[in-house]
């Protein structure tokens, strides 16, 4: 038996990059697959074809999750379509301002923190009471080896993600007497759409300096989600995993 068979997977953020490589990943591991996109419909479209081509069902659903009524909305289609939601892979990359401290304004600073961790909030919220009426789920957030280790000009995100770290360990423990299991994905550096304009010199560097010797393509990421979402995860929660190379071992 698939280790998603017969489960349902609302994924965020699915048009491209991580989330698209997640959702075809776990329509191969039996799931059928919510694909969220923001605005790249077309991409979404091409998600949700390779995910038929396996032999699961997917919808593309149009939401911004940083808006309530889109989250709401969002969710409602995912359990109207599916008849349940079994796994939520909180995922899609908020924007940010990337610059020093003494440069960003608080509005710059508090647009992330308020976009990622009001997005989170509200999908769980959304999520929750489908998943203990079905006596259990899976919550996986995306977050960043930034939340960790800081970097320059990633002020905003990293400390975003820091606060979506916690968040997620406070959620495995009110959540872990429904059996509901809430755990942190954290790549390190991902060859995306997010990254692409990056200097390649600095990507050589970061992949020499990482034991694994190469950088994460986005289907590494989503192996490590699998792995906390499938059936046979039933009693990790709370965790921390980063997904890096080995590039910080600390
Ligand atoms: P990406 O390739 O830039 O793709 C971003 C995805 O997020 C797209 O599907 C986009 O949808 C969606 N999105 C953006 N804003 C949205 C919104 N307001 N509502 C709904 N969807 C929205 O990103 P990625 O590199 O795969 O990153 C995915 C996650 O991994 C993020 O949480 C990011 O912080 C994290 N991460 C990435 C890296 C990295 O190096 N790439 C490293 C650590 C952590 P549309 O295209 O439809 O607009």
């Amino acid at each position: 038996m698939k280790p998603l068979q017969g489960r349902v997977v609302l994924i965020t953020g699915a048009s491209r990059g991580i989330g698209a490589a997640t959702a075809v990943l776990m329509a191969k591991a039996g799931a059928d697959v919510a694909v969220n996109f923001f605005s790249s419909e077309s991409e979404a479209a091409k998600v949700v074809a390779q995910i038929e081509q396996q032999g699961q069902k997917a919808i593309a659903v149009q939401a911004d999750v940083r808006n309530a009524e889109d989250v709401k909305r969002l969710v409602e289609t995912t359990v109207n379509q599916f008849g349940r939601l079994d796994v939520l892979v909180s995922n899609a990359n908020i924007n940010f301002a990337y610059k020093p401290f003494m440069e960003m304004s608080w509005d710059e600073f508090s647009e992330k923190l308020n976009g990622e961790m009001a997005t989170a909030f509200r999908l769980c919220q959304a999520v929750v009471p489908h998943m203990e009426k079905q006596g259990g789920g899976k919550i996986i957030t995306i977050a960043s080896g930034l939340a960790r280790t800081p970097s320059p000009n990633f002020i905003a995100h990293g400390s975003a993600k820091a606060a979506l770290v916690t968040f997620t360990k406070y959620l495995a423990q009110e959540l872990g007497p429904k059996n509901i299991t809430a755990n942190v994905v954290s790549p390190g550096l991902v060859l995306t759409d997010a990254t692409k304009h990056q200097p390649k010199e600095m990507h050589e560097m970061m992949a020499n300096l990482t034991p694994l010797h190469r950088l994460a393509q986005p289907e590494d990421i989503a192996g490590a989600v699998l792995s906390l979402a499938a059936d046979w995860n039933s009693f990790a929660t709370g965790v921390y995993l980063p997904v890096n190379g080995g590039m910080d071992l600390s």
